[in-house]
């Protein structure tokens, strides 16, 4: 067949369950011929992922904490001995303690907050060093964002300030790796019900607000995300690269809200 992702092959970190937004970028990418393996985070989640990696035709799964740089060694390792090249890759991993998802900003823990850094920031950095090595025809890096790193959103809080960091890294990346024609983007998507997400404060009535009062009066879905991610994957997203693509049903562009306007 001739999909737009014939003959590459890609990593995809951060599937935990069908709600992730990584399930919705892997069938997308499968769906036009990609090649997928996944990394999954500690033996509970790899009963959960190998069927899911079943279905979009991958048998290449290899455990990797992005909390541990030997870790993230040994995933690489694990890929360059099975495919010696990669063509892509996706980071949909974030984490922060909970109870700080919740509550001020202001009172936030220096231990979470590096965590949060470590595990949400740091970890693409990483990964994209490790995987450049592994790109020598170019390639493409998309990593998970959200719209709570340009403007305070409800709870969102520490998570707001990693995402801040991580998109100045996507920015940071583009220009370190672009000599090598690998393009590093984002993806801010808007709220969708995945176990991540139910971490966070009120979760339910900020994705009824954002569907109150989005351009598209709608969230938008995981195969949304998914789409978006096939553009800047393929080939079609030649020429973007420091990028920060809003999947959010236009959330982002309005400045008053739409309530139905009083008589004044
Ligand atoms: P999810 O819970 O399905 O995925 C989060 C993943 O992060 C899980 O697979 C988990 O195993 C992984 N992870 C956490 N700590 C890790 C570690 N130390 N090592 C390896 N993996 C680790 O939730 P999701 O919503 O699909 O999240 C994916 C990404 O999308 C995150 O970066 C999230 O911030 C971002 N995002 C989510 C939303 C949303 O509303 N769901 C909106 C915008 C951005």
């Amino acid at each position: 067949s001739n999909g737009l992702m014939q003959g590459k092959r890609g990593l995809i970190m951060g599937l935990a369950n069908d709600k992730s937004i990584a399930w919705g970028i892997a069938k997308a990418l499968a769906d036009q011929g990609a090649q997928l393996a996944f990394s999954y985070q500690g033996d509970a989640l790899k009963k959960r992922v190998e069927p899911l990696a079943s279905k979009v035709g991958s048998s290449l799964l290899a455990e990797c904490d992005v909390a541990d740089d030997a870790s993230i060694q040994a995933l690489f390792e694990t890929l360059k001995t099975e495919w010696g090249t990669l063509d892509f890759i996706v980071h949909a991993i974030g984490f922060s303690d909970k109870n700080e998802l919740r509550g001020r900003y202001v009172d936030t823990s220096r231990d979470n907050f590096t965590m949060t850094m470590d595990i949400s920031v740091y970890s693409f950095t990483a990964v994209a060093k490790h995987a450049a090595a592994m790109m020598p025809d170019g390639g493409s890096m998309l990593t998970l964002t959200y719209y709570g790193a340009e403007q305070v959103m409800p709870h969102y809080n520490v998570m707001g300030v990693a995402k801040a960091a991580l998109e100045a890294s996507v920015k940071y990346l583009a220009e370190d790796l672009g000599k090598d024609r690998i393009r590093v983007n984002a993806i801010s998507a808007g709220p969708i019900k995945t176990l991540a997400a139910s971490g966070i404060g009120d979760f339910r009535y900020i994705m009824k607000w954002n569907e109150l009062n989005s351009p598209l009066r709608r969230n938008v879905t995981q195969e949304e995300v998914g789409k978006a991610a096939l553009y800047l994957l393929s080939d079609l997203g030649s020429g973007t690269t420091g990028e920060n693509l809003h999947v959010d049903a236009g959330y982002h562009v309005v400045g008053m809200k739409a309530v139905d306007a009083p008589d004044i």
